[in-house]
């Protein structure tokens, strides 16, 4: 079956290797005998609504986030109609901002954001860096982690209500206050977790290709377990560094 992505800005917004995630998709669909076609949409492409089963946006610098803005805001209903009907969206950091309603940078300028996700954002004095552990239930019952790694000054905070992607065990999160971190608003995902995100934690990129699949075909596919030996291991050193180091200020 085929799954179609749209990598939105992959040439302004792809720090910390998140261009990973998208090789990763690619392979996991690949083993199970799936098709992922990947489509880059950046400043001036079109965006056509229900093009795309899946839409990835990665983290970038202040700098990249204000060259990309404008033209975001212009492709916004384009979004918002693609998650309305179904779309996943894995978007990380930077991406993740955008995606909310704006994002306040540290000199005062606001960046307009599209509000796929209920959240603002204000870049704080210092930077949160460092290795983060998650624990995340997006399946009811189904409690499983997320380990990764954030850089980030913005401090996002959640409307009253807002899901969050998971609750900060090691790490900073949305703001490195109120113990949340990322955001979820039914299939689309925000997270500052780079790395790349996907590599060490497979499940989370099985979930998003069951997702996008269920966009496309109707049904969400039982996709079948793989020998995820060496994600798993690189999962547990990442958790293990993030429950040893995680959550320093700098
Ligand atoms: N520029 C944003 C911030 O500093 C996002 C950084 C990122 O994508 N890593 O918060």
């Amino acid at each position: 079956m085929k799954i179609v992505v749209g990598h939105l800005y992959p040439d302004y917004l792809n720090i910390y290797a998140d261009r990973g995630n998208i090789a990763v998709l690619s392979r996991r669909a690949a083993w199970r005998g799936h098709e992922l076609e990947v489509h880059s949409v950046s400043i001036g492409d079109p965006l056509i609504p229900g093009e795309h089963d899946l839409l990835y946006v990665g983290g970038g610098q202040d700098r990249e986030q204000a060259l990309v803005a404008q033209d975001l805001v212009a492709k916004a209903a384009g979004v918002q109609e693609s998650v309305a009907a179904g779309a996943a969206v894995l978007a990380v950091c930077g991406g993740y901002q955008l995606l909310g309603r704006s994002y306040r940078d540290l000199h005062g300028s606001e960046l307009p954001g599209i509000g796929v996700f209920p959240v603002d954002t204000v870049a704080g004095e210092t930077r949160m860096i460092g290795d983060v552990l998650l624990e995340c239930e997006l399946e009811p019952g189904l409690r499983r982690t997320l380990a990764g790694f954030e850089n980030h000054a913005g401090r996002t905070r959640l409307d009253p209500g807002a899901q969050p992607l998971g609750r900060v065990v090691a790490g900073f999160g949305n703001d490195g206050e109120s113990g949340w971190e990322g955001c979820r608003v039914g299939r689309a995902l925000g997270t500052y977790l780079h790395g790349p995100l996907l590599p060490r934690n497979p499940w989370l990129a099985d979930w998003l290709l069951a997702q996008a699949l269920a966009h496309r075909h109707g049904v969400a596919p039982k996709l079948e377990p793989l020998p995820d030996e060496l994600e798993t291991e690189a999962h547990a050193v990442s958790a293990k560094r993030a429950e040893t180091r995680g959550g320093r200020r700098r």
